[in-house]
Formats: C-alpha cells, sequence, structure tokens
C-alpha cells in the first residue's frame, strides 16, 4: 500500500494532510508513505521529522504520486496532480466539492476514487474523522483571536489605579461548532458574551457556557433544525423579524462574531449594511462565512474593510490555516480515522456500503456519484 501526500497548492493553504505521528500510524499498518519536499513547511513540521518517522521525502510531485494507491491532501489536488494518478487511486482531501466542479470533473475523468471530508456524517461512528467539527472549533477561537486583534480595547474588565477598562460585549450568531467556541474563547478572555442561532437546541448551548441567549423563538424556529442537524434556510418573514431583534443588539455591540452556513447553499446575511453603519467606530465584525458567501454586508474575502463609521469587518479565509500546526495535528488524525475504513490487511478495499463511505464518495469508476453534486 503506498500513501502519497503532496504540498498544498491552494492559495494562503498552511495545513498539511499527514504529520510525523499519523505517518507512524500508517507505516504501523504496512503501509510505504512518501511525502513531498516542504510540505510540513506551513505547519512548522520541517522534512527530517518525516523521515524520522518512516517516510520516504521526495522533492517531485510526480514522483511522489507515481503509483500511489491513496492520495491524502487537505485541500483537492491541483489538475496537474490529478493528471499523474493512477487509474483507482484513492484520494481523500476537504474537496470544496460543491463549488470545485472542475477538480471534482477531472477526478471522476482520471477514474479516481474521491472522498470528500466534508460530506463525513455527523454521527456517532464518525466524531473521530469529523474534520469539518475539528477545524471549526479552531476556527472559532482563532476568530476571536483576530478580533482581539483588531479592536483596539481589551476583553477583560480591569480595574486599575488609572480608572476602569468595560469588558468587551461580544455578540456570536450562529451557535455550531465554530460558535460554540467562539463563545468560550470570548468568556475565557473576560467578555461579556451573547448569541443567537435558529435551532431551538443551542439555547441550553449557549447558556451553558455562561453566555445569553437571543432569538425570535417563534413557530418556525421551533421547527428551524433539520433531521441531520443542519440549520434550515428561513422565510424571508423570519430573517425580517430576526433582522429587527438583532439590529438594536448590534448597535451597542464591540465585536460580532458570525459563523452562520446552511449546507449547499450561500449563507445568510445576518448583519445588514444599516446594522454595521449602526455600530460604534473601533467596533469588529468577523465573518467566518465569508468564504461561502458572507453573512455581513460589506465584508470582503481575504481582507480587513474598514468602514466610513470606523467599523472593521475581517473577512480573512481559511482560519484554521491560521492556527495551522493544530489544525493540521486534528485533520491528520481524522485522515488517519477515515483511511482507517479504507485500509484492510496491507491493502485499500473500497466497500461502498459503509454508511460513510457512501456519504463521502463523489467520483467513483469514472463518473461523478455524488448526488448532490452532480445535480
Ligand atoms: P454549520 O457550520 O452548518 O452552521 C453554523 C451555525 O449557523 C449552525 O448552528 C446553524 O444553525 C446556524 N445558522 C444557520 N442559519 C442561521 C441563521 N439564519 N441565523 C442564525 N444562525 C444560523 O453548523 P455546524 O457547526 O457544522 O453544526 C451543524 C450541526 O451538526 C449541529 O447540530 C451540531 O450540533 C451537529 N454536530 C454533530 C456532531 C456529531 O454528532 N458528530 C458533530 C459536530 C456537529
Amino acid at each position: 500500500l503506498s500513501i502519497a501526500v503532496t504540498r498544498e497548492r491552494h492559495e494562503g493553504e498552511t495545513r498539511c494532510a499527514v504529520t510525523p505521528d499519523t505517518v507512524k500510524k500508517f507505516v504501523a499498518l504496512g503501509a510505504t508513505v512518501l511525502v513531498e519536499a516542504g510540505t510540513g513547511a506551513g505547519s512548522s513540521i520541517p522534512d527530517a521529522e518525516y523521515v524520522a518517522a518512516g517516510a520516504v521525502v521526495k522533492p517531485d510531485t510526480r514522483a511522489v504520486l507515481d503509483g500511489a494507491d491513496l492520495v491524502l491532501k487537505v485541500r483537492g489536488p491541483t489538475q496537474q496532480e490529478i493528471t499523474a494518478l493512477k487509474p483507482g487511486a484513492v484520494v481523500i482531501a476537504l474537496l470544496d466539492a460543491y463549488r470545485e466542479k472542475d477538480t471534482v470533473a477531472a477526478l471522476a475523468g482520471a477514474g479516481a476514487t474521491a472522498f470528500a471530508m466534508e460530506f463525513v456524517p455527523r454521527i456517532t461512528r464518525a466524531q473521530v474523522m469529523d474534520a469539518l467539527s475539528s477545524q471549526a472549533n479552531l476556527a472559532g477561537y482563532r476568530a476571536v483571536i483576530e478580533a482581539a486583534n483588531a479592536y483596539g480595547r481589551g476583553f477583560p474588565m480591569m480595574m486599575t489605579a488609572a480608572g476602569t477598562v468595560a469588558a468587551a460585549k461580544v455578540f456570536v450568531m450562529g451557535v455550531g461548532v465554530a460558535g460554540l467556541q467562539a463563545i468560550a474563547t470570548a468568556r475565557r478572555l473576560g467578555a461579556v458574551v451573547t448569541a443567537t442561532d435558529v435551532r431551538p437546541a443551542t439555547k441550553e448551548q449557549v447558556e451553558s457556557l455562561g453566555a445569553k441567549f437571543l432569538a425570535v423563538e417563534d413557530e418556525e424556529f421551533k421547527n428551524a433544525q433539520t433531521a441531520g442537524g443542519y440549520a434550515k434556510a428561513m422565510s424571508e418573514e423570519y430573517k425580517a423579524k430576526q433582522a429587527a431583534l438583532t439590529g438594536e443588539h448590534i448597535k451597542k455591540q464591540d465585536i460580532v462574531i458570525t459563523t452562520a452556513l446552511i449546507p449547499g447553499r450561500a449563507a445568510p446575511v445576518l448583519v445588514t449594511a444599516d446594522h454595521v453603519a449602526s455600530m460604534k467606530p473601533g467596533s469588529v465584525i468577523v465573518d467566518l462565512a465569508i468564504e461561502n458567501g458572507g453573512n455581513v454586508q460589506g465584508g470582503k474575502l481575504g481582507e480587513v474593510v474598514t468602514t466610513p463609521n470606523g467599523v472593521s469587518i475581517v473577512g480573512l479565509a481559511n482560519l484554521p490555516g491560521r492556527i495551522a500546526s493544530d489544525a493540521s495535528s486534528l485533520y491528520a488524525k481524522n485522515l488517519v480515522a477515515f483511511a482507517g475504513l479504507l485500509i484492510k490487511e496491507g491493502g485499500l478495499t473500497v466497500d461502498l456500503e459503509d454508511e460513510i463511505l457512501k456519504a463521502a464518495v463523489v467520483t467513483h469508476g469514472g463518473a461523478v456519484v455524488h448526488e448532490g453534486v452532480r445535480g
């Protein structure tokens, strides 16, 4: 069994798909692990550490991919990488399959079996391979750190001889995995935290973290969670009520962190241009949904925008990549667990009847087999 890991080519991607720790795990399963030189650089892992863990490090991408049975990546492979795959090779990555249509088509064309880590179902057996959660948790933490960095004041209340510094008021919109970690991190820094979501189950979670919950709790709210645990797209009527309620609140906040996503759709707008205009100078908004279209009007992907009224809208991409060592370490462990479903007796066995593999497979046998992506 030959496992290949190449350098990430996606702009600004600092994470990597294996660590020395996970190389050892694959070697113990009987695999040969080939790693392209420089793969771990963004996560402070020198090539020598991969070699010490039992990997073979090669400088050339094609030489790494040549004959590989299993290719592990953070982002989907490039077109050039795909041309180097052998037919039937298995690729596992955060493919971003709904949007990266060309990559998906090329993988199908190359006869690869590609699995998207973002499609791993949120079931108990798959928790250990849940890369969305491992990365969202770090993104939520990092969002608060970015907010604190952009904010010209402190988070905790400080009573000093020269006077009192007030605690920052932080409002977290969208309380999934990232939002919960943002609440916890902001609380640890001493902020006064409030949060909102459309899923009723989040109310108790918010309160258990010592934050206050705020939402339009009508009939639609009571039914806003899908069987899969995700949020539904809300009606225009609900959105108007929500905007009125949160608008009054946003005005008084120092920091707003937005994380709201709906699978397979553009992120909902939760902070309108009017909301932004109502905020005090020096306030900060961090939009974690920016890569999915954004929750904040006026935010720009990859940029920190300062509005005419002095509000910073932080739209940095790939927040997990700003805490790359931890993000790589957790993602690499997610991959070991996922690959564990395929590695049998020193070889690869793809059993698409397994409910996790069935949910995550995107291309197989020369075709795009994932219904949502195909449609
Ligand atoms: P997500 O990233 O899809 O969305 C982030 C949050 O935004 C969600 O809480 C969602 O309800 C919220 N949101 C969407 N539209 C909104 C709107 N208009 N206004 C306000 N908030 C809005 O969420 P996630 O972090 O991936 O979590 C999704 C679900 O999966 C949750 O129910 C979570 O508990 C569950 N989960 C389960 C497991 C497991 O059991 N293995 C692991 C992780 C997450």
